[in-house]
């Protein structure tokens, strides 16, 4: 039987928006982040990590260092009891840098290539999903895909709000202060 899952973005959400993290010292996971981890795992859902990382295709890192950077937060993950149960990245871009990384694909947020992977790989059942993450893409990502979406306020999300969510055609299902918030509200009243 497909299992939901929370589905949340990187940068911004479960670590600090430092612009493109082309260096693992720039990586700098959010204190929270492993308890909002351990309490989706808590909550018997999936946690998998979807995130563009279109700085490959930009020539600005290569991709050896998204799988470095993921490592750092599995291992803290891990080394706390809590469980990523699958990581996924774009590293396209539909006009910069050569191909193959330069390619109009179908994963790049807020199109749903990395979430019907998951849920091919994993059996995750979409529609009882959650996506969480600071910008617009990541909710046109979980709508996309008939999931539910929560907007955090890290990372990009307060200008989000304060700017730009007026003007939204759909509306957040959820607005957290953060990860860990956004994890416990899914797990007790959704
Ligand atoms: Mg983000
Ligand atoms: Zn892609």
């Amino acid at each position: 039987m497909s299992r939901p899952a929370v589905f949340f973005d990187r940068d911004g959400t479960l670590s600090r928006e430092v612009g493109y993290v082309n260096h693992i010292t720039r990586f700098e996971p959010f204190p929270f982040a492993v308890d909002a981890i351990r309490a989706v795992n808590a909550g018997n859902r999936l946690v998998v990590i979807v995130t563009n990382q279109a700085g490959v295709a930009r020539g600005y890192f290569p991709e050896s260092l998204i799988a470095d950077v993921n490592g750092v937060l599995k291992s803290r993950a891990e080394s706390s009891g809590a469980k990523i149960d699958g990581i996924y990245y774009c590293p396209h871009h539909p006009s910069a840098g050569v191909p193959p990384y330069r390619q109009d694909c179908d994963c790049r947020k807020p199109r749903p290539g990395m979430l019907h992977r998951a849920a091919q790989d994993l059996g995750i059942d979409l529609s009882r999903s959650w996506v969480v993450g600071d910008r617009l893409g990541d909710l046109e990502l979980a709508w996309n895909v008939g999931a539910r979406a929560c907007l955090v306020k890290t990372g990009y999300g307060m200008g989000e709000i304060q700017y730009w969510m007026a003007d939204w055609k759909r509306q957040p299902d959820l607005i957290a202060e953060n990860a860990l918030d956004a994890a416990l509200q899914i797990i007790e009243s959704h």
